[in-house]
């Protein structure tokens, strides 16, 4: 394939830095031939961005939307071709990529797109004064993501940023560096100027260096905690604003009551779905004593009908894990819950790129129910009563996501309201449409992305005091 390593200033662009060769997970087989950016493109990107940036903000946010519409629509009609190369550089399975990543990513470009026109500033009455509040770009925001849903990311934080008269220099993960730079072609031909949505590709040294320039005002990551740590503090370092979308262990409750058959769905759609690599799986499924074992049966049973497989395959269901290294992360998890006594209840470390849908019962205490394991592996724990389950799934540090499975009202909404999670369902799971904001509470992360919360995180307030009579001075 052939394919620029780099969108500078309106252009597709070639690296000084070291070779960025790209895998397709499922063979192993070399895609694409990038070089990562360097001094010079970082350069050249941060100076168009700066340039670009001001004549941006000045644009009629109406048409500054239609950009993003037009994004959309371009998307949207080449959805097969986008869809084929996101299954070859992600390795998940076509009946995926079909439905979810850039489906998202134009349903966010068109919904930024369409509010645009929508944002206003206040109008506070003072009595004879008044002020006034003028929401304003940040300026040069950088993007930083992570493999799991590449284009989705771009485009979540694209939007946003874009539709509020930012530039945006994204650096995708080094792992899916293609669909960011399809993203950054597709806004050009939709008519974003140059420099105002750049593509720069490398590793974490490129993401640091980013940041730690002057010229940049925010930086949205994604990415797991032990990254946003260190981005937040290197932001904190010259006061950039920050959103941070980063990894977590979220807990999904199964009361007695629940439907057994809808519960065990969102299990395998909040477990297995993209071989279990997305940030807000409910990796921990509490389940309440009366419905754990026909739960267990029932989700042993509905999971060994997943096809592992071809991701190209239209019937694939379960992928290829996206590298060498994750894959002896996730094994290595599996190798040592084995040995630690879990109950293992299907699945295993599996071979080739593949790693089978796997369920263990384990103690809260067992890596297994305290550590991301990022790859398809569901961890199930039992419990008696309701005060118990909230306070267990409460107890580790990151608070991404969260579930409820019950058919009382009451309790449902009493749950989710205790839970300490920025995301949460109630019977449901892992839906995560753009009108609604997506973010997390405690360690694992802060900011929103999606919804008009996002807008907030993509500009500043200017607030303006209009004195309308005579300045009234001691002296
Ligand atoms: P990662 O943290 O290794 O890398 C994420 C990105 O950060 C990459 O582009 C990487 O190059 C860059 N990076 C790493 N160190 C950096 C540094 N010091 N300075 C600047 N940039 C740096 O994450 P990953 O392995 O690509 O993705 C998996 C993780 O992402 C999981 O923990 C997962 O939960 C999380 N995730 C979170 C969300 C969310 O929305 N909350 C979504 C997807 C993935």
């Amino acid at each position: 394939m052939t394919q620029p390593s780099h969108w500078i200033d309106g252009r597709p662009a070639e690296g000084s830095g070291a070779a960025l060769p790209v895998r397709f997970p499922y063979t192993g087989e070399i895609i694409a031939n990038l070089r990562a950016a360097a001094a010079p493109e970082i350069e050249a990107a941060l100076a168009a961005a700066t340039r670009a940036q001001k004549d941006w903000a000045a644009w009629r946010p109406a048409d500054r939307g239609r950009v993003l519409l037009d994004a959309a629509r371009l998307i949207r009609e080449r959805a097969e071709e986008l869809a084929q190369l996101e299954t070859l550089d992600t390795g998940k399975p076509i009946s995926e990529t079909r439905v979810a990543d850039w489906p998202s990513g134009a349903d966010a470009l068109a919904f930024f797109g369409g509010l645009a026109g929508a944002v206003t500033g206040q109008h506070i009455p003072l009595g004879r004064d008044w002020a006034y509040t003028i929401r304003e770009p940040l300026g040069v925001c950088v993007g930083i993501g992570a493999w799991n849903y590449p284009s989705q990311i771009a485009c979540w934080k694209a939007a946003p940023a874009l539709v509020m008269g930012n530039a945006m220099i994204f650096k995708p993960s080094e792992e899916t560096p293609l669909g960011a730079l399809k993203l950054a072609e597709i806004l050009t031909e939709a008519g974003a100027p140059p420099g105002i949505f750049q593509v720069l590709n490398g590793g974490r040294e490129l993401g640091a260096a980013l940041i730690g320039d002057a010229r940049v005002a925010k930086v949205s990551l994604t990415g797991s905690v032990a990254t946003g740590l260190s981005v937040y503090a290197a932001a904190a370092s010259g006061m950039r604003h920050v959103t941070m979308e980063l990894g977590g262990k979220s807990p999904l409750i199964v009361f007695d009551d629940a439907s057994i058959e809808d519960a065990v769905g969102a299990a395998i759609l909040g477990n297995f779905y993209s071989s279990g690599q997305v940030c807000s799986n409910g990796t921990r499924v509490f389940l309440q004593d009366g419905i754990a074992e026909a739960f267990l049966a029932r989700l042993a049973e509905r999971v060994a009908a997943l096809k592992q497989g071809d991701p190209r395959d239209e019937g694939t269901t379960l992928g290829p894990i996206i590298s060498p290294a994750q894959l002896e992360k996730i094994r290595g998890a599996i190798t040592e819950g084995r040995a630690s006594g879990a109950r293992l209840i299907c699945g295993g470390e599996g071979d080739g790129p593949f790693v089978p849908a796997t369920v263990f019962v384990a103690p809260d205490d067992s890596p297994l129910a305290t550590e991301e394991i990022f790859g398809p592996v569901l961890t199930a724990l039992t419990f008696r009563t309701e005060d118990e389950a909230v306070a267990r799934a409460n107890a580790l540090p990151y608070g991404l996501a969260a579930g409820v499975f019950t058919r009382d009202l009451a309790r449902a909404h009493r749950v989710v309201g205790r839970l300490e999670a920025g995301t949460t369902w109630i019977n449901a799971y892992n839906l995560t449409p753009v009108e609604m904001p997506f973010g997390a509470v405690k360690l694992s992360g802060i900011g929103r992305e999606n919804g008009t919360a996002a807008l907030e995180h993509y500009s500043q307030l200017k607030s303006v005091y209009v004195g309308m009579g005579p300045v009234d001075a001691p002296v």
